[in-house]
């Protein structure tokens, strides 16, 4: 197993070649892969909370939200061989997107 660590090219760390792909770490691997599904899921988010005081609405775009999550889950799976670490990476991600709703304006 070679030790030789290259820069990650967008996050900048030091990463063991082995773990780089594209010149890419992990950690940003996985967050570009997911990138659209984490904004289908903020935007959902956002919806959810506008809906809030219709109950029908809010339980069926709540089933989108679980999809979406989902879906964010097996491509995680797909980077990440080692399950323990594919869910702490997807429960970052969701963390992330759930967050966005606070800084996105609009929409
Ligand atoms: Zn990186």
């Amino acid at each position: 197993m070679s030790s030789i660590l290259v820069f990650c090219k967008d996050c900048g760390k030091q990463v063991p070649s082995a773990e780089a792909r594209d010149q890419l770490c992990l950690d940003c691997r996985v967050r570009k892969s997911v990138a659209d599904l984490r904004d289908e899921h903020a935007r959902l988010w956002r919806k959810r909370e506008r809906y809030k005081s219709s109950q029908a609405n809010v339980e069926q775009i709540g089933r989108q939200i679980a999809r979406v999550e989902d879906r964010m889950g097996a491509r995680i799976k797909e980077l990440v061989p080692n399950e323990r670490q594919a869910v702490d990476l997807l429960r970052r991600e969701l963390e992330t997107a759930r967050g966005q709703r606070y800084t996105i304006k609009g929409v």
